[in-house]
């Protein structure tokens, strides 16, 4: 078994991994980059409906993978894609791909993406999708390769991380993880139940470069969240990711212990009504408390969930939740709402709000995105402070120690990172790889 890592040896962002034992050939992720190619010091400024594939491949966006791309006609497909998990660094290029080739994800992991697919545009659009469970071994049909997926706590919801088993050896792909998050016991089940005999670890190291540091679980953010709440009058908008699910039940329940509303944007609202858990905020008739949390329409989201019948329900869910913008002016300091830069105008509309605050609960490199620049100076005119309160989704130095103890590979390589090399300051058995070169994945060389 042999794999190339056509990007993410030695960047964040646009993870894609391909796998091969004889002619048989899957891909692990197929995620858009956030560096520039031509140019890593550039954010990936890109837009996949306008520009035609060509111009993608001339970019270096599109890696050069045989079987895979829809507008190419260069031999047989690939036999299966796998995905981690649904951030669009691991995704993000799956629109472009032959709708044939099947796609191996966490059921969870579709429905969230089902559901960003009528606002992200263009959307992952998977049409034939193979579920993974949680360690249960499966062949990938008409392949010697079995996939184990092991469920991860991680940012992202459905996040999974696999063995690739074939030609009697297996690799672990780690995607991203974390061990402090919501679900830190699927992170603790893993360092005490570990698959055996793993040959080749490609661990993320999102967090190689930055200081040794524990991270602070959801919990703790919970108590800071109040705390911060008690500081402001006003208006609470919180920057997060719709997809954060862990941070929403964070959010939600450090308002409902404080006496506030939690108010969802719609697109946030049809998110979490598609995670269908019972456990997570969301609007449905099986969350009572219509109290803590209530759904703000405004008008671009309202329109897309219109156009599309199969998102019908979600507004129909959401109508009981429904929230008006007097009842937010009435008594701003009450609500603490989901802000992201594109609702700047309307939720300016609401009027005065108060001794109010932004608080940043998502990766702090998004301030400098060109969209919060505008957000930051409405911020400035109405004298809001901006305050971070975050965790990251990622796991810290310690936790990646522990995932490589339980695991003990024969060797191990980072990837999604900008700091590799530090790999070699926390284990001794590391190869370094570079992107679009072919591995063995063991080859007796280490030890
Ligand atoms: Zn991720």
């Amino acid at each position: 078994m042999r794999f190339v890592i056509h990007r993410g040896a030695k960047e964040i962002g646009g993870s894609c991994v391909e796998v091969q034992s004889g002619k048989s050939r899957i891909l692990i992720d197929l995620g858009l980059p956030l560096v520039d190619p031509k140019d890593s010091s550039k954010k990936l400024e890109v837009n996949l409906r306008r520009e035609s594939p060509a111009r993608l491949r001339e970019r270096g966006i599109l890696p050069p993978i045989r079987g895979v791309w829809k507008d190419l006609h260069d031999g047989p497909a690939v036999d299966a894609i796998l995905l981690s998990h649904p951030h669009q660094d691991h995704h993000g290029l799956l629109s472009l791909v032959r709708p044939d080739i099947p796609v191996y994800l966490s059921a969870d992991a579709l429905r969230i993406l089902r559901r960003s697919d009528a606002f992200i545009k263009p959307g992952a659009n998977i049409h034939n999708a193979q579920f993974l469970n949680h360690r249960r071994a499966k062949i990938v049909e008409r392949t010697p390769f079995v996939v184990t997926p092991f469920a991860m706590d991680h940012s992202a919801f459905g996040a999974l991380a696999f063995v690739v088993e074939a030609d009697g050896k297996r690799l672990f792909y780690s995607g991203d993880f974390r061990g402090h998050g919501r679900k830190a016991a699927l992170f603790e089940e893993l360092c005490s139940k570990p698959p055996r005999a793993i040959d080749r670890l490609l661990i993320e190291g999102t967090t190689l470069g930055s200081a040794s540091h524990e991270e602070r679980t959801e919990e703790k953010l919970e108590e800071d969240l109040k705390a911060l709440y008690s500081r402001y009058s006003g208006l609470k908008l919180v920057s997060v990711s719709g997809q954060n699910v862990d941070r929403m039940v964070t959010l939600y329940k450090s308002c409902k212990d404080s006496g506030r509303t939690f108010v969802l944007d719609l697109y946030t609202a049809t998110i979490l009504e598609g995670t269908k858990r019972s456990s997570i905020p969301h609007p449905g008739p099986d969350w009572h408390d219509k109290r803590a949390l209530r759904v703000i329409y405004t008008p671009k989201y309202e329109d897309i969930l219109r156009q599309h019948p199969a998102y019908h329900e979600v507004l129909e869910l959401a109508e009981p939740f429904r929230i008006e913008k007097d009842e937010i002016a009435k008594d701003p300091g009450r609500h603490v709402m989901v802000f992201r830069d594109s609702l700047l105008d309307d939720y300016t509309a609401l009027g005065d709000w108060g001794k109010g605050v932004l608080i940043y609960s998502q990766w702090s490199g998004y301030r400098k995105d060109p969209g919060f620049a505008k957000v930051d100076a409405v911020l400035k005119r109405r004298g809001m402070d901006i305050k971070p309160c975050h965790t990251s989704g990622h796991a810290s130095k310690a936790q990646l120690k522990r995932l490589v103890q339980a695991l003990k590979p024969k060797i191990l390589s980072p990837m999604h990172t900008f700091h590799a090399e530090l790999a070699r300051e926390l284990w001794r058995n590391v190869e370094l790889l570079e992107d679009g070169r072919s591995y063995e994945v063991w080859g007796g060389k280490m030890r």
